[in-house]
């Protein structure tokens, strides 16, 4: 284990994707799950927060903190039929190379697929433009090793309902939790297709077992530090074909059913703005045909013919829209990088004192309310005078929306506070909730308990049973 106590080395750690900047006090690089169990030992006894830290991509403030980091090194991959075992450290973009040799593949890359890791994916529930078709990683993880605050490290697998009260005290009482709160956890949960506030305790009792697992998929580095996880991999699809066409907010919700209709892998909304404004119109300029602000990028896999979904495309409604249409992987691949790239460019995007702030960037609703979102936000934010970015999981109703403000002073503050007030209420009154796929973190971590007033108290109950000295991750999730 490496034992990082240099102020640069720490100042350089001080940093994740989020707004804020804290320098911890000592950093643990372990590559095995006895040296992160010592790691955590050594930080309670010196009375230090433990935060789990991954690729540090986090965008709400979430893998930064202020006491000792745990970074989980390991980054192994061991394929054995349709299960992958990994260390928590190995980055997906590595994972994907790794498991071209068995023609498999997890299907979710979130766009920072290059640096992210798998465990930053477990516990923030990270999706990506595929979820559309295959969900998020919580439906690929089958098992996972955890350490946990006081020295203890077990393995969370999924149990018959029957024997999952068996184990020890902890088991004992989640499973009790969960069980007798099952209809209040089911009335209170989104009615989205990808979410990650809050913990995931919806998705934990199903099809007549009790996976554990999913407790701490999506749990942000509350609950422990994931050790090992393995994860369930698909056949890669024998061929994808991308539809582009340009698009306007006020014609998105139309397109988007058009495309809808085809049952697409992914349906992705991409603002060509972010690339004017940081020079970069040679990046969207191939696949731009018109004056219009946004793009379309429907994309449909499968095995066997490819022909058939194109001519499937060609005699839908999607016809009369004239998209272009890319089949070659090369060509495909292309464009998605450009896509993937929003993010990373919108982040240089200044005007004056004034960048993009997170805040209510991750917005998910139903599906069938995607127009009532656009209008909620462009509405929130021209009130305002502000300007803003807005892209993202159009067929997920999945919105990345960004405005521009003086993060740094009073007054951008009140106003993000002002928009995460407003924007919050009024998505969960649609059914939705205020992160998809980004997490809560410490930016949205007060607002927990209002998405979830029934089952909020289950959440902070869980917590103290795995962690009772709130060693985890303190005001990450759970405020
Ligand atoms: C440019 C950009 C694009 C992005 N695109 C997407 C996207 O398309 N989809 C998406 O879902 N997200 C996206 N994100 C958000 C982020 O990249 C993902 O959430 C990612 O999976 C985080 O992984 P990481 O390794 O960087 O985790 P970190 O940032 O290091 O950590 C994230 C959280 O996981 C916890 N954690 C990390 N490792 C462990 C562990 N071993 N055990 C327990 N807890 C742990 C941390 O404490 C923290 O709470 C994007 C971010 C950026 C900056």
């Amino acid at each position: 284990m490496r034992r990082v106590t240099d102020a640069a080395e720490l100042d350089g750690l001080s940093r994740d994707a989020g707004p804020a900047t804290m320098v911890p006090k000592v950093a643990y690089f372990a590559s095995t799950e006895s040296e992160v169990v010592a790691a955590i030992r050594e930080a309670e006894a010196a009375g230090l927060p433990v935060t789990p830290r991954g690729g540090g991509t986090g965008i709400p403030t979430q893998s930064v903190g202020r006491g000792a980091l745990v970074i989980q090194t390991d980054s192994t991959a061991a394929l054995s039929g349709e299960l992958v075992t990994c260390g928590p450290g190995l980055v997906k973009a590595d994972l994907n190379r790794y498991l071209v040799q068995g023609d498999r593949w997890l299907p979710v890359d979130p766009s920072s697929y290059a640096s992210c890791t798998v465990g930053g994916m477990v516990a923030n529930n990270s999706s990506g433009a595929r979820s559309l078709k295959y969900g998020s990683t919580i439906e690929y993880v089958s098992g996972l090793r955890v350490a946990l605050p006081g020295g203890d490290a077990f393995t969370a697998a999924a149990l018959p309902l029957g024997d999952a009260g068996s184990g020890d005290q902890k088991r004992q009482r989640a499973v009790a939790l969960l069980t007798e709160n099952q209809k209040a956890i089911a009335e209170e949960a989104p009615r989205v297709t990808k979410n990650s506030s809050g913990y995931r305790l919806e998705r934990v009792v199903h099809d007549g077992v009790l996976d554990f697992p999913r407790l701490f998929v999506g749990s942000e580095g509350t609950l422990g530090v994931t050790t090992q996880a393995t994860l369930r991999v698909v056949k890669r699809p024998s061929w994808r074909a991308l539809f582009v066409v340009d698009t306007s907010l006020a014609a998105l919700d139309h397109d988007v059913g058009a495309f809808r209709s085809l049952r697409p892998a992914a349906l992705e909304l991409v603002d060509k703005s972010v690339f004017r404004r940081v020079g970069r119109w040679d990046r969207v300029a191939p696949y731009s045909r018109s004056d219009d602000q946004y793009m379309l990028f429907c994309e449909l896999d499968g095995e066997g013919s490819q022909g058939e979904a194109m001519e499937r495309a060609g005699s839908s409604q999607v016809a009369g829209l004239e998209p272009m249409a890319l089949s070659d992987p090369a060509d495909v691949q292309s464009a998605w990088e450009v896509r993937n790239e929003t993010l990373s460019l919108a982040l240089e995007i200044r005007d004056g004192p004034r960048s993009l702030a997170p805040g209510v960037e991750d917005l998910v609703v139903p599906p069938d309310k995607l127009g009532e979102l656009v209008r909620l936000l462009t509405g929130q934010f021209e009130s305002r005078g502000l300007g803003y970015i807005l892209y993202g999981h159009a067929g997920d109703a999945n919105l990345h929306a960004r405005p521009l403000v003086d993060g740094s002073g009073q007054e951008g503050k009140g106003t993000m506070r002002e928009l995460m007030d407003e924007c919050f209420e009024r998505v969960w009154k649609m059914g939705g909730s205020m992160t998809g796929e980004h997490g809560d973190g410490m930016l949205r971590a007060g607002y927990v308990e209002r998405q979830y007033p029934r089952t909020y108290w289950i959440m902070k109950e869980i917590k103290a049973i795995f962690d009772p000295k709130m060693v985890m991750n303190p005001g990450v999730k759970l405020a």
